[in-house]
């Protein structure tokens, strides 16, 4: 997973200081062209979710452009499912929203307030994250779950785990909620990092959310379990998945089938199978 949202993770979070990772994870950064607050930025209030995208293209720097005029407006609460063929331009989208990368032309506004107008932080916080690529570093599972929500009481972090379908796993851990996982410590599955993932933000209970699928296999029951959560965990907040098997979105608000940097058709799974247009051919 390339590549800006992987970092995303790192940077929409508040860090826990003096944890192991997280110097990588600046190194990391620190590579990446900086986006810093805009001058006269101010905190975004507590958000509904309203996202608009207004003419957008973005271009990599020093590269040709991967998106074009994308002219989208996602209500809050409604999930929207991106597809289309790798290289598309589906995760390049997802990372201009907390403004990973800047768009070239256009803007993008949530809850009318374009992102530049805000501070990256008061953003940020506010953008949930969830993909089987999370990083997880080298601390307790409870650390890893707290994660940008230092102040989080154990029941609370007890709950996110209850609610990403993580209770198994935690009764399988030698040391239970101060048991080492990641790096030097119990090694956690791509379903289970991704569960990790999913109980973050059930603590941390941002407006939007966005969703990498997975793309390897998991079994078929692990696989269930990581839906069921993530159907949970979109509830009441305006999500953007990204989904590599297209049985997963049917029930999604909207599906935006994207080529080559632009939306080609949109429209819910009823509306592009009548339609028998590029979500018809995709689905096969
Ligand atoms: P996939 O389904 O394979 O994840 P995608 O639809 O998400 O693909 P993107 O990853 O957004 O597509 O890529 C869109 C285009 O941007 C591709 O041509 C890709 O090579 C290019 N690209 C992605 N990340 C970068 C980057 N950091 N720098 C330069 N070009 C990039």
């Amino acid at each position: 997973f390339f590549r800006p949202l992987e970092k995303i993770a790192a940077v929409i979070e508040t860090y826990p200081r003096g944890i192991a990772g997280f110097q990588r994870y600046l190194d990391l950064l620190s590579t990446e062209p900086e986006i810093t607050d805009a001058p006269g930025a101010k905190d975004a209030p507590d958000l509904k979710g309203r996202i608009e995208f207004d003419d957008v293209h973005f271009a990599y720097e020093g590269a040709k452009a991967v998106l074009h005029d994308i002219s989208v407006t996602v209500e809050p609460g409604q999930t929207v499912a991106l597809v289309g063929p790798s290289g598309a331009g589906k995760s390049t989208l997802m990372a201009l929203v907390p403004r990973f990368y800047e768009p070239t032309q256009g803007e993008i506004r949530i809850d009318g307030i374009p992102l530049r107008d805000m501070t990256l932080d008061s953003l940020r916080r506010q953008v949930g994250h969830v993909s089987q690529d999370v990083f997880l570093f080298g601390g307790t599972l409870r650390e890893n779950v707290a994660y940008g929500r230092l102040d989080a009481t154990e029941e609370e972090i007890l709950d996110a785990i209850e609610h990403a379908q993580l209770r198994p796993v935690l009764e399988a851990m030698p040391n239970g909620l101060d048991t080492v996982v990641g790096e030097r410590g119990v090694m956690l599955s791509g379903g289970q990092r991704q569960r990790v993932a999913i109980a973050r933000v059930f603590l941390r209970n941002p407006p939007i959310l966005l969703l990498d699928e997975a793309t390897s296999a998991l079994d078929r029951g692990t696989e269930r379990e990581v839906q069921a959560a993530l159907s949970r965990l979109a509830v009441g907040r305006t999500t953007l998945i990204i989904a590599h098997r297209l049985n997963t979105i049917q029930h999604a608000d909207r599906i935006l089938v994207m080529e080559k940097g632009r939306i080609v058709e949109s429209g819910n799974h009823e509306d592009l199978m009548t339609r028998q247009a590029a979500y018809y051919a995709l689905v096969g």
